[in-house]
């Protein structure tokens, strides 16, 4: 039995990351980059008005000529004393260095007076002003964002490599699960935790997910557990790791040389939680009970993932105010299912690991660490953040 920063740690080293892969940039948000990005071009790729006015070289007058001729994207010059309409966006005369707003302006219909006078360089973007060609953009690991996208874009990239996604497998076990459908049979309970992980996992940016499922017989567990590893990069299995009769999850993964990393965490709930790995494959065999899954999920798999695809493998523990005090014993971590709300924790009822109903009014996951026995009332609690 270890403990959970102990086992974080080995999750953390004995998960490897994607290769990286080409996609096209409309596929490419919340991903990180696999390699740094240098701008192609200068952004922006010319000289242009920030307003719709008049571009000038400013002098001390107020009165301008108007010249209606110049055309944009002409390599264009004005004479001294004229002004010419540019509109935002658009490229302004090389020798102007002015743009005065058309608010401003009173045209004419051959020259144009202006009721205020800018500062000299007003309302012109400079060619490159953002990005020069070749300056870098973005590191490796960049997570691009919808803002990154629009950048890019904007740079003429179409598509970028980054980290692949994973290919997710989930194989549940269980003799008494019966999928929705029909009515329960005497002793069945329907099967939730497939659907459960599979959301997770999608909320986390995972779309290659194939669930198989098996009952409590090793013959098959052996096979599917083979099966899984073939065509997945990540297998969660749920159920079949205690030690009951009929748990013969941890026998099938050895049959498979799955190297067990460790078995059992110092935790509540979640102790009977495996970890293993076979070459660059990682495999979580998850506790049955749905609460107990979906934690092992927040605090191991949603980790591995991230150093997966190549981002950062750490939990962003938040820190509230406990609304109450929060016992428990020393040596096992505590997981609560809880409401934070301007900036205080509030431990829901119902704790027991089968119990998600608790789960699915929480906002967080109070993490209480086993070296102590107790968080006061307006004591300092960290949390997982979820739900987001
Ligand atoms: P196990 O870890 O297989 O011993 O299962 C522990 C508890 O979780 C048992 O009460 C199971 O019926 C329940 N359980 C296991 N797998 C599932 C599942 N896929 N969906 C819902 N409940 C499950
Ligand atoms: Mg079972």
């Amino acid at each position: 039995m270890i403990q959970v920063d102990k086992a974080l740690e080995l999750i953390e080293s004995s998960t490897f990351r994607m290769e990286p892969t080409m996609v096209a940039l409309n596929n490419a948000a919340g991903m990180a980059l696999a390699f740094d990005i240098y701008s192609p071009i200068n952004m922006p790729p010319f000289r242009n008005s920030a307003m719709d006015g008049y571009a000038v070289i400013l002098n001390g007058r107020s009165s301008y000529r108007l010249n209606t001729e110049l055309k944009a994207g002409d390599k264009i010059q004005l004479k001294p004393g004229e002004a010419t309409r540019v509109f935002t966006g658009a490229a302004v005369p090389e020798n102007a260095d002015t743009v005065i707003m058309q608010e401003w302006a009173q045209p004419n219909s051959d020259t144009v007076e202006f009721i205020k006078k800018p500062k000299k360089y007003a309302n012109i973007r400079k060619e490159g002003e953002q990005l020069k060609a070749g300056e870098l953009v973005f590191k490796r690991g960049t997570v691009l964002n919808e803002a990154a996208i629009g950048l890019l874009a904007g740079l003429g990239i179409s598509s970028v490599e980054v980290y692949a996604n994973p290919k997710v497998g989930i194989l549940v076990t269980g003799n008494e699960l019966q999928q929705p459908g029909g009515p329960l049979q005497p002793g069945c309970i329907y099967e939730s935790n497939a659907l459960m992980l599979e959301v997770a996992l999608k909320k986390a940016g995972v779309h290659k997910i194939h669930t198989y499922r098996v009952k409590d017989d090793l013959k098959s567990t052996t096979q599917k557990i083979n099966e899984a590893l073939q065509e997945n990069d990540l297998l969660l299995i749920s159920g079949g790791i205690s030690v009951g009769d009929y748990d013969f999850v941890k026998l099938a993964l050895e049959s498979n040389r799955v190297k067990e990393v460790f078995y059992r965490v110092k935790q509540k709930p979640g102790k009977p939680l495996w970890f293993g790995k076979k070459d660059q494959k990682i495999v979580f065999a998850l506790p049955g009970n749905p609460a107990s899954s979906l934690s092992c999920f927040y605090v191991y798999v949603l980790p591995a993932l991230k150093k997966m695809t190549g981002k950062p493998f750490k939990i962003n523990y938040k820190i509230a105010i406990s609304a109450e005090k929060i016992t428990k014993p020393l040596g096992k971590t505590l997981f609560q299912k809880a409401i934070v709300e301007n900036g205080k924790l509030s431990v829901l009822k119902g704790q027991s690991s089968s119990m998600l109903h608790s789960f699915a009014l929480s906002n967080a996951l109070a993490c209480v660490p086993e070296n102590k026995e107790e968080i006061p009332e307006n004591g300092e609690v960290e949390y997982i953040e979820l739900n987001l």
